[in-house]
């Protein structure tokens, strides 16, 4: 299987890993970020709301601290004072909180630069190493290697700032994430703010001061007795009109808001305060939405007589908040509902059809090979040919069809109303034909196809969750079977699936036991009968004694993209185990490792070979790589590269698998490898099938003549084993030589031999 066949890879590698990492990256701190603005405007504890938003933040970004800097109330002048109210660290970093260095920091005297850049509301980030010496003074003691400043900003007035500090790893922050956090930063501020009004009125409730926020006083009954200017500002009335009259008055008659006024009076009474959202009506007839904060004020004899209530303009806060709303469920590029946004309204559209006998269609659409494109053409390129596939999709829509963009290259579509299977195939062989006519670009048209998924509600599943995975499997079914197909979701698919998760649990589960091990199996050279090396396959334990099957295990765990960390794991490992044969004074054998394609192409394979030999102390001839034709074809101009730096440290590289895919030894020419491992199949062929031998003496011939070694895999028996010989193969592998075994028990045959 090719990376591009398997839909969980498209995207996920290469030129695409950086972007489908960005804008999960992205999707994820906009749920974040969306999720805490709500959380800041409710009305629990906020300090204990702060705090949870900066671990959820630190958690969320895997940066190593997050702080809050308050700015001191103004002391007469309008120097930038700020101090450090609330801080989060990462297990193992060193708080900061109580470091005396950062108490009542002078802004202005220590980072004029970040000041001037945080009043003009920009961020300040980089790695610190590119700081000046000055601002490095505070920094470099704290361990920090990078660093993103936001400012918490109101009304163009600097409350203080955010900041993200790495220690361990240096992080960049995209300009989207730094909007984001700019955002959340707004809604931090809006919420310090109206915390401060209400702290104020707590130390002097009868002391209006000069503040923006609007403050009521009244009588337990509700009669006002006092108002502040703001008050009057708010709502367009003056204080001798409200003197006398009831605090409802001031309440617009909306129903959201019967009663409103008795449940203050009620919580008042019972809890001593009351806050929320109100809607004010203002004297020009107009609407103003306000948070509104009350709380009982104790008389002379101690018991409360009065009332005040402090209203605070939320407009800033409700603005923010609908615009992280807005990013949060949007994608940035083409503007289309996201993935979220897209589970939320299938969930509605379940709801809205369940019981009516009518059926909700989900369409799983996924271009075929656009991680091509984008590696090929460029990101630029990617995007417009994104654009332009929605604009067709949405062409063929109808109004109330949903189309959303579930992930790089993936879209969904949700059709309600739909009466049977074959309307939403229709519907989406409609629009894999609307992608067909090339799109025309200057450097030349380009063709895009799309493999579809499709499952039905009631019919095949009950909720959204399962009718997108259902639509996902069938697509991935689709692009199984050659692409730009349509399929609609069946029951066996999911027993498939079922099977799938069981061995997905049990890998994790390994993994998390690191219950990994190689087996390693020997390569006999025909010549001299010896044994010249030996090939390491993954062995998982299932945790009950047996084994995980490993030729299942490597597609899934390619499939969810566990290759990659334990391919490195795996070449390490290998290297270890040689080194320690060494030691032990075996003889000195090359070991071939098998990589997939995620490895091959995203991973920097080379790298993690010469760190292993580095460590292990080997020479680079003592690895091999093996490779299936799949995984060469898929990017024959990348692999030529790869294989050449490979090739350039002395590291072998084997075709493996050959007689199973293309097999044109011609084609293969091009790659730089060192063998050629006829797969076991046609070996097994060998012995009864006369024109199959024919081919085997021409591969060998013409494998001779390219220069490579020619090994034949999966050799049982001895009469295989002499065939073999006299058709002139090099090496040979299989369980007649020997069986993949531990590394212990390789040690053994080797020193017996
Ligand atoms: P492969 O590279 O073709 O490995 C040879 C497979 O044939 C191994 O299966 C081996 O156990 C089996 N085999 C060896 N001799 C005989 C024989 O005489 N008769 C028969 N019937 N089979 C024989 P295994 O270990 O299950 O691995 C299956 C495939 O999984 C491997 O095929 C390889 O493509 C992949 N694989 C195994 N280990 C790794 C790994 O560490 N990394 C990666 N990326 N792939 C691996
Ligand atoms: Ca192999
Ligand atoms: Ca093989």
């Amino acid at each position: 299987m090719t990376a591009d066949e398997h839909r969980y890879d498209t995207g996920t590698q290469g030129e695409g890993a950086g972007l489908r990492d960005t804008l999960a990256r992205h999707d994820a701190l906009l749920g974040l970020s969306a999720g805490l603005a709500a959380a800041l405007l409710g009305a629990g504890s906020l300090d204990r709301t702060i705090d949870a938003a900066l671990a959820g933040l630190g958690r969320g970004t895997g940066v190593d601290r997050v702080y809050l800097f308050e700015r001191l109330a103004s002391n007469g002048t309008d120097r930038l004072v700020c101090t450090q109210t609330h801080e989060w660290v990462a297990e193992g970093i060193e708080p900061q909180i109580d470091n005396p260095a950062l108490k009542a920091l002078d802004m202005d005297a220590v980072y004029p630069r970040f000041v001037a850049l945080l009043k003009r509301g920009q961020a300040v980030s980089g790695d610190i190493d590119a700081f000046s010496p000055d601002e490095r003074a505070l920094l470099d003691p704290q361990g920090i290697v990078s660093i993103l400043v936001v400012p918490v900003l109101l009304d163009d007035r600097l409350w203080g700032f955010l900041g993200l500090d790495s220690v361990r790893h240096a992080r960049t922050w995209t300009t989207v994430e730094q909007d984001v956090l700019k955002l959340l930063a707004a809604s931090l501020g809006a919420a310090l703010q109206r915390r401060r009004a209400e702290a104020g009125l707590r130390r002097a409730a009868r002391v209006f001061e000069s503040t923006r926020d609007g403050l009521i006083v009244a009588n337990l009954d509700g009669t006002i007795v006092d108002v502040n200017p703001a008050l009057e500002r708010t709502c367009g009335y003056h204080r001798s009109v409200l003197l006398g009259q009831s605090w409802k008055t001031l309440l617009a008659e909306v129903p959201a808001q019967a009663g409103l006024d008795q449940r203050v009076a009620l919580a008042l009474r019972d809890d001593g305060h009351w806050q929320g959202e109100c809607l004010i009506r203002h004297g020009d007839g107009s609407l103003v939405q306000q948070w509104l904060s009350a709380s009982l004020i104790p008389g002379d004899d101690g018991r409360p007589a009065q009332f005040v209530a402090v209203t605070t303009d939320v407009s800033a806060l409700k603005e923010s908040e609908s615009r992280l709303d807005f990013l949060a469920h949007h994608d940035s590029l083409t503007r289309l509902p996201n993935r979220r946004r897209a589970q939320v309204e299938l969930a509605e559209a379940i709801a809205r059809t369940r019981g009516t006998g009518g059926r909700v269609a989900v369409l799983f659409l996924d271009l075929d090979r656009f991680k091509q494109i984008n590696d090929s053409l460029g990101h630029p390129v990617g995007d417009e040919v994104l654009a332009e596939v929605v604009g067709r999709l949405r062409g063929r829509l109808r109004g109330n069809d949903l189309l959303a963009r579930y992930g790089g290259d993936e879209f969904l579509v949700l059709l309600e109303g739909i009466h049977g299977a074959d309307e939403a195939v229709a519907v989406a062989r409609e629009l894999s034909d609307c992608l067909r006519p090339p799109i025309d670009r200057p450097g030349g048209a380009l063709h895009v196809t799309a493999s579809v998924g499709i499952s039905l509600f009631p019919d095949h599943g009950d909720d959204a969750e399962s009718l997108v995975r259902e639509a996902d499997l069938a697509m991935y079914r689709a692009k199984q079977s050659g692409r730009d197909r349509v399929f609609l979701y069946t029951e066996e698919m999911a027993q498939a699936v079922q099977h799938t998760l069981r061995l997905e649990r049990r890998l994790r589960d390994a993994l998390a036991r690191g219950d990994l091990a190689l087996h390693y199996q020997p390569r006999l050279a025909l010549a001299g009968n010896r044994i010249n090396g030996a090939e390491a396959l993954l062995r998982v334990d299932d945790g009950d004694g047996g084994l995980l099957p490993t030729g299942e295990v490597i597609r899934l765990a390619e499939a969810l993209g566990l290759i990659v960390p334990i391919g490195r794991w795996l070449v390490d490992e290998a290297c270890r185990q040689m080194r320690a044969w060494d030691e032990a004074g075996l003889p000195p054998l090359p070991v071939s490792v098998n990589v997939s394609a995620a490895q091959f192409y995203d991973d920097d394979l080379a790298g993690t070979i010469d760190a292993a030999l580095a460590r292990h102390g080997l020479a680079a001839d003592r690895l091999e790589v093996e490779l299936t034709e799949t995984v060469l074809f898929d990017r024959p101009a990348q692999a030529v590269e790869v294989l050449a730096g490979l090739r350039e440290r002395g590291v072998g590289a084997a075709l493996d698998d050959f007689g199973t895919g293309y097999s044109s030894l011609s084609y293969l020419m091009r790659f730089p490898v060192e063998r050629l491992k006829i797969d076991h199949v046609f070996v097994a062929s060998l012995l009864d099938d006369e024109r199959a031998t024919a081919i085997a003496a021409a591969m060998v011939s013409l494998g001779h003549r390219l220069g490579l070694r020619m090994v034949a895999e999966g050799v049982e028996t001895s009469r295989q084993l002499a065939l073999l010989r006299g058709l002139g193969f090099d090496e040979a592998q299989g369980y007649l030589i020997g069986r993949p075994q531990p590394a212990a028990d390789f040690a053994g045959l080797l020193a017996g031999a």
